[in-house]
């Protein structure tokens, strides 16, 4: 290609918002046939609310909210701020909590006293060695609703659940049309569990979901279509995106997302939009027209 028409290229996608760092990424858009797009902040508004809190047997409400709250309040994610908000707005105190730590892609723990208390998803609690069984009518309610279900555990004591739900974004299921039409296969990739991904994924439109997916695997996913032979296009916006994004033919930063993943990114999309992906495989197409 001309560095002229690549130029040009590059400034009618950033007349859209789409803000390319490198000439090359322009070119590798026009090419791709598959996108793997992250759910959470993506797909999603990445804005998610409480929608259910079911206290264990003997917990109360406020109790269940409190300690939430007490364990979330050092936390980035996203599904933090959901639980923080509801419980200022029932002006719940936050409990204590000392040692903080997060991980990734499971929940979050700290130290009360001389107790464990952890917050986060199935998988993590039930191999820490809490039964689930006594919340599961519950949580399969919340997850059926295309929510995510939080699990409380005070040591191995399931303490309750709370449902934390995210909605797409108004033009998700126009971009992802749009991306079927122009011949891309269209893969979804989330750490939540499978209910909730395919509930999300079906208001989406999209049929082929991972679930249940751990940080470090997302980016062996999109190695794993590369090494098939396919184009890979990836659009996340976490931190735990950045190695998917930096193994992608293409990576999408989510331009509201956070730095890790804009960085690790070849294109922004300064409006948080996935119709910008389509945008830049349909300029990246018409430039490299143009060159032949
Ligand atoms: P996604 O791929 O959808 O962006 P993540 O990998 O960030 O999701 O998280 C996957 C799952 O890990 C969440 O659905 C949740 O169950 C659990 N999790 C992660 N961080 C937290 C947190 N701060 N509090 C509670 N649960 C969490
Ligand atoms: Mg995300």
């Amino acid at each position: 290609a001309t560095p002229m028409s690549v130029m040009v290229g590059v400034g009618k996608a950033a007349e859209h918002g789409i803000l390319i760092r490198q000439g090359e990424a322009l070119q590798l858009a026009g090419q791709l046939d598959t996108v793997v797009l992250d759910k959470t902040g993506t797909i999603t508004e990445g804005k998610p609310r409480v929608t259910r809190l079911v206290p264990a047997d003997g917990v109360s409400e406020a109790e269940l909210l409190g300690l939430a709250a007490g364990l979330e309040q050092h936390s980035e994610h996203p599904l933090a701020q959901a639980i923080l908000t509801v419980a200022d707005e029932r002006d719940v105190e936050r409990s204590n909590s000392s040692g903080f730590e997060a991980l990734n892609g499971r929940g979050v723990q700290a130290r009360s006293g001389n107790h464990t208390l952890r917050l986060g998803n199935r998988r993590w609690l039930e191999s820490e060695g809490v039964d689930l069984s006594g919340l599961q009518d519950a949580a399969d309610a919340i997850s059926n609703d295309a929510g995510t279900p939080l699990f409380l555990a005070r040591d191995d004591q399931a303490l309750g659940v709370i449902g934390v739900a995210d909605r797409i974004k108004d033009d998700s299921r126009a971009a992802i049309t749009r991306m079927t039409d122009q011949g891309i296969r269209v893969v979804m990739l989330t750490g939540d569990v499978e209910a909730s991904a395919r509930a999300i994924a079906r208001q989406a439109g999209i049929d082929e979901v991972h679930a249940n997916v751990l940080p470090e695997d997302k980016a062996n996913i999109v190695r794993q279509l590369r090494d098939e032979g396919r184009r890979v296009a990836m659009v996340g916006d976490g931190i735990n995106d950045a190695p998917a994004l930096a193994a992608a033919d293409v990576g999408f930063a989510i331009g509201a997302g956070t730095d890790v993943a804009i960085e690790s990114a070849s294109i922004t999309l300064m409006r948080s939009s996935l119709q910008g992906v389509t945008d830049a495989i349909g300029i990246s197409r018409a430039t490299v027209r143009n060159i032949r």
